[in-house]
């Protein structure tokens, strides 16, 4: 029988499937979007594990009756089927050749909460937070938490029988369904629960092919339960193989717990329902530090018997990692001093209940032979910064500078809490065998163990010795009387290794629950029964040999190649949350995976394989999902991985582009410092043209501008052209950055900073050569131009930089590219390098330099938005010392893009996209700011779009110092603190564009008679 399976398996693995017809029926008959191109091919390849399987094609349903078509489709064309949430599998079960069905986008929704009966019924699509979010109103929650809480599904957590910190508190996600809503590939449409005796032989009795179901379930419960009761771990954690134990008539013949863990390999889940529990209001934090992390463990069982809500443990490798790539910084600096350490959360109504379960635990650990270090965080911010150290560790332990690659492959063994310390003793050791080196971590209470190990898994040696050691991990494991897997199931990683943890007649009896519900063995083929070989299939493998094209970018964190940095993506996914961080403005926009940071990364390493993606740079998919990449760089800081997209997209395009014209904006935009300078010789007559009706829209219409949006104007005298006149002040020299926007647009701001400078002492010096740092060539890929401009800045500059003559911005964006994209493109110019470092934002080097001066007092309530560059590159901590010194008593509103990025806002095809951007935080919080605020605001992109979308204006950090050397108070100034600045810019442009109106009249009425005169 078992050969015959096998045989059937094997064939379904390798179906022919009639994809174009296929794609053409599902288009016909769904409302949903039916995607087979080879843009979402590649999109889809990959979940968070180390496979990669190129699916059929990818399909969206809005709702339940989409689902019926597709799923019947996909039979009449023997097509596998793979469900998908938001695909961020550890195990490879979320990555197939088959068709997918993503109901992340549309079936999202929360049915029902009923608080009463503490239930709520979800579409197999809804986020975890979302979910968690509303129940929280009733002080309830769904308890099981993964780290991916914020962008992980219901669906995908019943695929995969999730857990997180607060298992500990309620359960797995087993522990926590009552009902699911099911559809099997043959269309049969059932709810399942747990099943009383009378309740199953009259399902029996009914017969059909629900009761054909039931009969063969009733069969494996009774043929196998003796066996499931002696050879399933009595752990707490054991996610490995199906749950059959709830088929047991002592667990309530639970068949929809039965099929929680089943990772889409059974049926589809087309509604849950959810078990809630109390959320204890009241949270605290005991950090406890022991010498090591093994001592750490030893310890687990009696902290368990305490009752904590959470227990999580974290070795010293993992806050090395964190500290060398500069992360937590404060959460690292809230642990005590140790070489291990457990988070203990405990729970109650109260704080006070709360402390004392805290402080029992404390008194307990001090009567113990070793005493470890400990604190009781009670600060909610605090707690939050430490816990953000356990909750990053696998995107810290990803990708490490000057570290191999770390990959997945043994990451969520898990065994009974009291043999924990012998067994992470035995698993380092055997790691040290083999040369791994990785950090151990993981949800300690319940004794489940996280790592990521350096396999090579580029070599056939590197992917032998790989397969050697989980093999031999497998049989420690098993020896401890463990699970394979304690989290993230199965899918390849872990399913050729099943038989060693559960023998071959509970193989068998698996083979016969897939069956049961999936004789065809069409969904989710080869993952978790009869699976792939856990070495085939591999994202990497022993033929890895990306292209590696020339690029501009020299990539020095990723040994100069393209194809390394796309690499750095292992699929997070901490770019489709929805909430907090910058990171990813457009997915937040759209909620489509290809404009996400991980849909980008993965389609330009797509793009290198050459395999879907076949056009290299000319490839319109990879050139479609940078499109509405703001190149906010969000996530070059928010992703824990580092993927820098907005470098990515600049090397794209500028290959994208050879011999080719780009979009009219492009050459508007990227040189405008070229257009702002021959504007600047007749700046009254230039805005003549862009501000007024009728010619501005002409205007608008050549430089390719939505109609929607107003032309910045050019201010009457540039910032240079004033600063000319100025006379030395004396004290150190200062090289004031004249950057194109605060130069001829804006300049009084940058007359703003030389007040501030010069009043704390500086001299400022302005270079008079016409230098621009070529930022907005960034995001049309110019690359050779910016070049050539930092070269010639490097050159011009040369004497300040040899004499380290500070250099102060202020504009965030361009001070980033001093920072960041000089140094990527010049790696080893050692001018370059010096420039790096002496370069500041106004508030850094009046942080850094300015002890000796106390400025005034300034007492006002702010709204400080920070430009996404300033927030990525340079971080906000200057910023906010410098207004807490003065006074400025701020508040920011959720950190987000402003959706202008630089001229991405300008642009004909994104206006809609960039006010919806700037419509998810920032101009609702300047909206309601009240009318006595300042609203902060130093990127001229971000001031453009408040300007353009409220009927408030920005000041920059510079501005504000200069209103508090005035003393100026908010009342004096006008409705708005900002109002007497803006009248003065008002008066100001029409003055100079009156003039320049009158100045043209007159010439031609002159040219008139000199006319009329020759005649
Ligand atoms: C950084 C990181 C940290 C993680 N931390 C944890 C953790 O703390 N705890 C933990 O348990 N896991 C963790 N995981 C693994 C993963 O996030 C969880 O398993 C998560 O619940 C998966 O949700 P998803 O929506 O991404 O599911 P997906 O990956 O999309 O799918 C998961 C499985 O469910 C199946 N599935 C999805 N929808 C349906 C449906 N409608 N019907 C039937 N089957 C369906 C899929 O076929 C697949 O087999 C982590 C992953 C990452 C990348
Ligand atoms: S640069 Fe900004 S918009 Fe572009 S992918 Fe990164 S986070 Fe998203």
């Amino acid at each position: 029988m078992s050969n015959g399976f096998i045989q059937l398996v094997q064939t379904t693995k390798s179906a022919q499937v009639d994809a174009s017809g296929l794609a053409q029926s599902l288009r016909a008959s769904i409302q949903g979007d039916v995607r087979f191109d080879n843009g979402s091919r590649a999109l889809y390849a990959t979940d968070g594990s180390n496979y990669r399987q190129v699916p059929i094609g990818v399909v969206l349903p809005r709702d339940v009756d989409d689902v019926l078509a597709i799923v019947s489709l996909c039979r009449e064309f023997g097509a596998p089927l793979l469900c998908r949430g938001g695909g961020t599998s550890l195990a490879g079960q979320c990555c197939n050749v088959a068709v997918i069905l993503d109901f992340s986008k549309y079936m999202a929704g929360i049915t029902e909460i009923d608080p009463a009966r503490r239930i709520a019924r979800v579409q197999p699509g809804v986020v975890l937070d979302h979910l968690r979010n509303a129940a929280e109103k009733y002080q309830l929650t769904f308890a099981p938490d993964p780290a991916t809480h914020d962008r992980c599904t219901l669906g995908g957590m019943i695929g995969n029988n999730s857990c997180g910190v607060h298992s500990v508190m309620a359960g797995k996600t087993d522990d926590n369904i009552e009902e699911l809503d099911i559809l099997t590939y043959d269309c049969t449409r059932m709810k399942v629960g747990a099943t009383s005796s009378e309740e199953l032989e009259r399902i029996i009795r009914e017969g059909g092919r629900r009761g054909e179901i039931y009969g063969n379930l009733k069969a494996i419960a009774a043929g196998y339960g003796d066996l499931i009761r002696q050879r399933f771990p009595k752990i707490p954690r054991r996610v490995s193989g199906y749950n059959l134990n709830f088929l047991l008539p002592e667990n309530g013949f639970h068949v929809a717990r039965a099929l929680v863990g089943s990772e889409g390999t059974c049926v589809t889940v087309l509604e849950a329902t959810c078990r809630l529990v109390e959320s204890p209001p009241e949270r605290v934090l005991v950090v406890v530090a022991y010498p090591d992390i093994y001592q750490c463990a030893d310890h687990v069982p009696e902290i368990m018997s305490h009752k904590p809500i959470g227990l999580e443990g974290f070795d010293d490798l993992l806050t090395d990692y964190t500290r060398r790539k500069g992360i937590n910084s404060e959460g690292l600096s809230l642990l005590l001093e140790g070489g291990g350490w457990l988070l203990v959360e405990f729970g109650a109504d109260t704080v006070q209940e709360a402390e004392s379960q805290a402080r029992g635990l404390m008194q307990a650990l001090s009567r113990g032979a070793s005493i470890p270090n400990m604190r009781l965080c009670t600060d909610k911010q605090q707690a939050k910064r430490i816990w953000e150290v356990r909750e990053s560790s696998l995107g810290v332990t990803s990708h490490v500078p000057g570290e191999p690659l770390n990959w997945e492959g043994w990451e969520d063994s898990a065994v009974a809490p009291e043999k924990l310390g012998s067994y992470l003793r035995d698993l380092r050791k055997m790691m040290a065998e083999f040369g791994y080196k990785g950090s151990l971590y993981g949800h300690f209470g319940h004794a489940c163990v996280h790592t990521r190990l350096n396999f090579d898994l580029q070599s056939k040696a590197g992917i032998a010795k790989y397969r050697k050691f989980v093999e031999q991990a497998a049989d420690l494991v098993v020896g401890y009387g463990g699970s394979l897997s304690g989290e993230h199931g199965d899918g390849q990683s872990r399913a050729e290794l099943l038989p060693k943890m559960f023998g071959p007649e509970l193989m068998q009896a698996f083979r016969e629950f897939k069956s049961a519900w999936d004789p065809a063995w069409k969904m989710n083929p080869g993952k978790l029964i009869e699976p792939y070989r856990l070495d085939e299939n591999l994202r990497l493998g022993a033929n890895y040999a990306p292209w590696e094209p020339e690029t501009h970018f020299q990539f020095p964190e990723d040994h100069g190649s393209l194809s390394q940095a796309s690499l750095r993506c292992v699929g997070v996914g901490a770019c489709r949350r929805e909430e907090g961080g910058v990171m990813c403005p457009s997915y937040r926009a759209t909620r489509e995976e290809e404009h996400s940071t991980r849909g980008r990364a993965h389609l330009l390493w797509e793009m290198t394989q050459g395999e879907v993606i076949r056009d290299g740079w000319r490839s319109e998919e990879v050139k479609q999902s940078l499109d509405l990449c703001l190149a906010c760089k969000g996530c070059k800081s928010d992703c824990p991985v580092g993927v820098d997209v907005a470098t990515y997209k600049a090397e794209f395009l500028s290959h994208y582009y050879e011999g080719r014209l780009r979009p009219r904006s492009a050459y508007a935009f990227g040189n405008i410092d070229f257009w702002a300078r021959l504007a600047s010789h007749a700046p009254g007559l230039v805005n003549l043209s862009t501000q007024l009706p009728f010619l501005r829209e002409i205007a608008k219409l050549v430089a390719g501008i939505p109609s929607q949006r107003s032309i910045p104007a050019f201010a009457p005298q540039t910032f240079k052209s004033w600063f000319r006149r100025r006379r030395n002040n004396g004290g150190p020299p200062v090289l004031l950055w004249p950057d194109t926007f605060n130069n001829y647009f804006l300049p009084a701001t940058a007359k703003a900073a030389v007040e501030v400078l010069e009043a704390a002492g500086f001299n400022v010096i302005v270079p008079q050569a016409n230098l621009c740092c070529g930022r907005p060539l960034y995001d049309f890929g110019m690359l050779d131009r910016a070049k050539e401009l930092l070269l010639q800045i490097l050159d011009e500059l040369s004497p300040e930089i040899e004499a380290g003559i500070p250099v102060v911005g202020l504009e965030p964006s361009c001070v980033a590219v001093f920072r960041d994209e000089l140094l990527n493109l010049f790696p080893d110019d050692k001018r370059a390098q010096a420039l790096a470092r002496q370069t500041f934002l106004l508030s850094e080097f009046l942080e850094a330099n300015s002890a000796h001066w106390a400025p005034p007092r300034f007492e006002r309530r702010a709204l400080l938005h920070g430009h996404c560059h300033h927030k990525s590159i340079m971080r906000m901590t200057a910023e906010e010392s410098v207004l807490q010194r003065i006074g400025v008593d701020f508040h920011s509103p959720a950190p987000g893009c402003c959706g202008m990025a630089g001229s991405f806002g300008f642009e004909h095809d994104k206006y809609d996209i960039s006010m919806a951007i700037g419509e998810l935080e920032l101009l609702p919080a300047v909206r309601k700011a009240p009318d006595d605020w300042l609203i902060i605001a130093d990127g001229f992109s971000c001031r453009e779009q408040i300007a353009q979308g409220s009927d408030r204006r920005a000041l920059h950090l510079a501005e504000v110092l200069q209103m508090a050397l005035a003393g100026l108070s908010a009342s004096d100034s006008g409705p708005y603190p900002e109002s007497s600045r803006v009248l003065q810019r008002q008066i100001d442009l029409r003055t100079s564009m009156t003039r320049a109106g009158l100045g043209l009249g007159a010439l031609m009425a002159g040219s008139l008679l000199l006319r009329r005169w020759i005649k």
